[in-house]
């Protein structure tokens, strides 16, 4: 039997009837494109926020894209983010022209090192992206004053931070747009592709339902400026309402799974994931830090247990994005924790039993070594 590092087939076993029930009633509606289920879900998930717009897009990557661009991005435009993160994050600077800037992140918890910012601020820097990693929040406090002082916008990534707070705030709610993505692996995700921006602009707001939609007001059906499409889907809406209501459960699931870890791991010389101080994490993934994570992981795949590492390559030693001219030695802790870090099978369904076999596992690796 293998063991995944993401599953969701006994979740769907569990939900199989209000999920099946939800696709049936966008089928039998009468409209299969931007209808009540992608209104409704635009008007729930901003409402979960406590914010006035949520614009529903086909994907994070987009919603990072169409935000960037509704806040003005373009064009040699820089944007400060970091390169311990998933790609997308820097493939959607790139794609509206504008150039990725990366700080290095904090050792202890791999979160953006808002200590470095200031420093990489110039005259060209538009936007501050940070990027609410593994499931908890960059500290925003340093980030907001920054760009307040500059007269910058800041974007937060929240594709992996759907719940997560930080003094009782909602991720997503404190910069000027935050862009979400619902792949089906995520805190909230659909049956497919999904991605959101929420905002507290009406401007930012108008802007976004452009750029999903070629660029055209849905009443005038004419293009000022031109835009792709970037539409959500019905079915995958009305799949997000319903599990949006259950979200709350699901990130209790997943701190369960988390503290089951934190107990049966104690001891091991793993370093388990550090939260920072005001933080409420949601566990996206379970990422720990080991020397020796090669061998770990060749020992847990013997025994069918899948493992994943988020991020082996940092994003700016990657060939794609060799033209920003970083080297080794640019980003140290980031560079450092892409050899020793992994992830731990983690979401809301997996059961005690099969976590168990997964710490005992771990535990016979490194015992091992
Ligand atoms: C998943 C993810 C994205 C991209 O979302 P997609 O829906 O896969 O396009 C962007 N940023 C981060 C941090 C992510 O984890």
């Amino acid at each position: 039997m293998t063991i995944r590092v993401w599953d969701y087939v006994e979740e769907y076993g569990e939900e199989r009837k209000e999920i099946l029930d939800a696709v049936d009633r966008v089928f039998s509606s009468g409209r299969l494109v931007l209808g009540e289920s992608v209104l409704g879900f635009e008007r729930e998930f901003a409402a979960w926020h406590g914010v006035d717009h949520c614009v529903g897009v086909d994907n994070g990557t987009n919603a990072i894209v169409l935000a960037l661009r509704a806040l003005g991005v373009g064009p040699g435009d820089e944007v400060i983010t970091v390169s311990n993160t998933a790609a997308p994050t820097v493939v959607a600077i790139n794609a509206v022209g504008a150039v990725p800037v990366f700080v290095d992140v904090r050792d202890e918890d791999f979160l953006m090192d808002t200590g470095q910012v200031a420093a990489a601020i110039g005259p060209r820097t538009k936007v501050l992206l940070p990027v609410h990693l593994y499931g908890q929040c960059v500290d925003m406090g340093p980030l907001r004053r920054l760009a307040a002082e500059h007269g910058l916008a800041v974007l937060e990534d929240c594709a992996q931070a759907h719940g997560a707070r930080q003094h009782g705030t909602l991720a997503g709610t404190t910069g000027d747009a935050a862009a979400f993505s619902f792949y089906p692996t995520k805190v909230l995700g659909a049956y497919g592709d999904g991605g959101g921006v929420i905002t507290r602009s009406a401007e930012t707001d108008r802007r976004l339902r452009r750029l999903r939609f070629y660029g055209m007001d849905d009443v005038y059906y004419t293009v000022e400026t031109p835009a792709h499409n970037s539409r959500l889907d019905e079915v995958h809406a009305e799949i997000l309402r319903h599990k949006l209501a259950r979200l709350d459960a699901y990130i209790e699931g997943r701190r369960a799974v988390a503290r089951r870890y934190e107990e049966g791991l104690a001891g091991t010389g793993l370093r388990l994931p550090a939260t920072a101080p005001g933080n409420d994490h949601v566990y996206y993934v379970y990422v720990v830090r080991h020397p020796c994570r090669d061998e770990i992981l060749k020992a847990l795949a013997a025994r069918g247990i899948e493992l994943n590492i988020s991020y082996p390559w940092p994003v700016h030693t990657m060939t794609g994005f060799a033209y920003l001219g970083y080297g080794e030695g640019d980003l140290p802790v980031t560079e450092a924790i892409a050899g020793e870090i992994f992830s731990l099978p983690m979401y809301p369904s997996l059961s005690p039993r099969v976590q168990d076999e997964v710490i005992g596992a771990v535990r016979e690796a490194v015992d091992a070594l």
